[in-house]
């Protein structure tokens, strides 16, 4: 097992960047409190931004992630103008709800490298969750959009996100991801978080099966990287190796958000655009008027973010799953618990508890014969 506190690293491995609160859909289980305002981030923001992005490209693989609202929704033109201060060498993706997705931004993705992965939960009936403005179905805008990357060879990830994980779910899931051609599947568990205030507490042997039941239809055809599954693998390898204490950085990844005003919240995207009484605004300070780099390097004087390790340091000592979960996600044990010193979630019981117990299923259950 893992010992010692952990701290923060003061340089990241990605940004994440808000280039505008906009969002064109309205899906039910968004944590977005700004999606219906167009807020566009000014091109000084992305100057600032690349400035200490920069430096740290020169040394190791860097990515920003553009993600809203919908980052499309920003337009081509400004989109071109937010790229524009990033050195040749950064990996850009981008996060998006494929509905605005046609042949002009296509083009533009595969001009500029940009890595691509889509939000769409499955198959259509499984998209009830995800609608226009005017409550219609986005199901077909978002194909049309996925269609319009399959006819340029632009490879895509997928984004799940799975409202009610039970058995009977997954494997017409991991089909239809099969059949859509993306390289890479994420499951996200619904999250309560933002301004998504349903619950996400689920009965263990649902979600344990669910796992479970995706696991052997991934074995069955292992053609797309599935994320949950690579992070159980690599979290068995180093334990079979010895090495399982490595498989946590020593140091948590500040994992930088943007907003659109330049305003940075760190470890938590979805923590961006709330206030708290106790906590303020939650940021860290703003790139208009700090430089990342320093913004970062005085990440923990931020009242939210000691209270916040010291909840890790309590998983580190209470948890059996700490050296597969690292103490997991700041926003939901604030969403969860209203605060961040508090250690189990519904958030981690599912997608990391229920996951490795799952995946445990899957193995007995598939144990060879004795002869
Ligand atoms: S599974 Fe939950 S309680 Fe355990 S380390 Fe992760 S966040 Fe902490």
């Amino acid at each position: 097992m893992w010992s010692g506190m952990r701290g923060i690293a003061t340089v990241p491995t990605y940004v994440v960047m808000q280039p505008t609160t906009l969002c064109n859909l309205d899906c039910s289980y968004c944590y977005l409190p700004l999606r219906r305002v167009d807020q566009k981030m000014p091109v000084a923001v992305a100057e600032a931004v690349a400035a200490s992005v920069d430096s740290w490209s020169r040394t190791a693989r860097f990515s920003v992630v553009w993600h809203g609202g919908e980052p499309l929704a920003a337009g081509r033109d400004h989109f071109a103008a937010l790229l524009e201060p990033f050195a040749a060498g950064v990996e850009h993706h981008v996060q998006t709800n494929a509905t605005l997705i046609d042949d002009a931004w296509c083009e533009f993705f595969t001009e500029r490298q940009i890595r691509v992965s889509v939000s769409i939960d499955g198959p259509e009936p499984r998209n009830a969750d995800r609608v226009t403005r005017g409550d219609k179905p986005a199901y077909g805008r978002i194909m049309r959009g996925i269609e319009a990357l399959r006819r340029h060879n632009i490879p895509f990830s997928a984004l799940c996100v799975v409202g009610q994980p039970a058995p009977g779910l997954a494997t017409d899931l991991y089909e239809f991801f099969l059949s859509l051609g993306c390289d890479v599947l994420g499951i996200n568990v619904e999250e309560l978080e933002g301004v998504n205030t349903r619950t996400n507490s689920h009965p263990a042997g649902q979600v344990r099966a669910f796992w479970a039941e995706l696991l052997t239809a991934w074995r069955r055809n292992p053609s797309i990287h599935l994320r949950e599954v690579e992070w159980f693998l690599r979290y068995a390898a180093a334990v079979l190796d010895g090495t399982a204490d490595e498989v946590l950085p020593r140091r948590l990844d500040p994992i930088p958000t943007i907003a659109h005003d330049g305003s940075v919240v760190l470890l938590s995207p979805e923590l961006a655009g709330f206030s708290d009484p106790r906590y303020g605004d939650f940021s860290s300070g703003n790139v208009l008027t700090t430089p990342l780099a320093t913004i970062l390097a005085e990440a923990t004087a931020t009242p939210w973010i000691q209270e916040f390790l010291t909840g890790v340091e309590a998983c580190r000592t209470q948890c059996p799953y700490f050296g597969f979960c690292g103490g997991a996600h700041a926003a939901n044990r604030y969403f969860e618990h209203g605060r961040f010193d508090v250690t189990t979630t519904d958030h981690c019981r599912n997608s990391k508890i229920r996951l490795l117990e799952g995946v445990l299923d899957h193995a007995r259950d598939h144990q060879p014969t004795a002869v």
